[in-house]
């Protein structure tokens, strides 16, 4: 070989070196999450460019996928949005969520559980230290994946929701009320107004309310008391995130099983224990979209209210017992009439 071929092939292989490395210093500064998400690759394209990633990169992806899906409501567990993750081992087969067990410790912890033949489920828990490398390649590969698929789904789905018009009645009208005693920057309202859109809320509205609450959340949409209208934004924002919370989850588990207190053969202790829950994740879930605001720096700083947390289930038992009787009486027996009976019960005409 001669002096200059060699050279050049050095040369060549020097730049493919170095573009790697620059490839790798981007991934390594932004996050491969975040990377995946701006190129639109994939876990295995980028492999396939640049080899192996070091373990800190793979690690980093899994928390920033968790924080990133834990912003949608009642989602926190992965294997809803994902799927579950199948990693093989001795002939059994297990199921993975990931999960942060100590968010203030930014540690990650894998929950494995196996099935076993004899219906027996066993689960382990694994500190970010101890997942061995098949396990942490399977997880990046398979949620990196999946996550693509979702991403071509929901883009799918949002041409055909922008094809069929179906978007929030009333929005625009609820954010320029909202304006106009709180001014908002395009980027807090185009926040808000894609975070409604995207909960599939039918129509949002001020209304005013004849009984002391905040806010209402049914299948056909979002009433929020016009009182609140006074109270300082991040105040309002969170009682508006509160109930778009409500929305997605009609948009998860569907207004059966939202109406379920109220309509379904479960008892009322039931019914009020998936009450409690439904109201601590939209709470927490508001919280959250709070939170993010601030750190965007979109609003002054507010510690919001667990509204929530505190109401014993006594309480809530006897609330959801008190509906259904007076709906029985009522007649009350579809989902079009609960929705009515709420509206009609909060609603006043003046
Ligand atoms: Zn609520």
């Amino acid at each position: 070989m001669t002096n200059l071929q060699e050279s050049i092939r050095r040369i060549l292989r020097e730049e493919t070196n170095s573009k790697h490395e620059g490839l790798l210093n981007i991934i390594q500064e932004d996050g491969l999450y975040n990377f995946t998400k701006d190129t639109g690759l994939s876990y295995n394209d980028i492999y396939h460019r640049i080899g192996e990633l070091p373990r800190e990169v793979k690690i980093q992806y899994l928390k920033d996928v968790i924080n990133d899906l834990e912003q949608t409501p009642g989602e926190l567990d992965l294997t809803f949005i994902t799927g579950s993750i199948p990693l093989y081992e001795n002939d059994d087969w297990q199921m993975v969520y990931v999960e942060y067990l100590n968010n203030e410790d930014n540690v990650l912890r894998v929950n494995l559980t196996t099935f076993i033949d004899d219906n027996r489920d066993e689960y382990d828990s694994i500190h970010e230290d101890d997942i061995d490398y098949e396990t942490l390649e399977t997880l990046v590969t398979e949620l990196s994946e999946k996550l693509q698929y979702k991403k071509l789904i929901m883009n799918l789905q949002e041409s055909i929701r922008r094809i069929l018009r179906e978007e929030t009645q009333g929005i625009d009208n609820f954010l320029d009320e909202i304006s106009n005693t709180h001014p908002m920057s395009d980027e807090l309202k185009s926040f808000v107004k894609q975070f409604i859109e995207e909960s599939e809320c039918k129509r949002i509205d001020f209304s005013n309310f004849k009984i002391g609450v905040l806010g209402l959340a049914l299948e056909s949409g979002v009433l929020i008391n016009s009182i609140t209208i006074r109270r300082p934004l991040p105040y309002l924002l969170f009682v508006i995130f509160h109930e778009v919370a409500h929305q997605y989850q009609f948009k998860k588990y569907g207004v059966d099983v939202m109406y379920g207190c109220y309509l379904g053969d479960i008892t009322e202790r039931e019914g009020a224990e998936f009450m409690k829950q439904t109201e601590e994740v939209a709470d927490e879930f508001a919280a959250r979209k709070i939170r993010q605001l601030q750190k965007m720096g979109l609003i002054e700083p507010f510690t919001p209210p667990q509204m929530y947390k505190n109401i014993p289930i006594q309480q809530i038992t006897m609330m959801v017992n008190n509906y259904r009787n007076d709906m029985r009486r009522k007649n009350i027996d579809s989902q079009e009439k609960v929705s009515e009976y709420f509206y009609n019960m909060v609603k006043s005409e003046l």
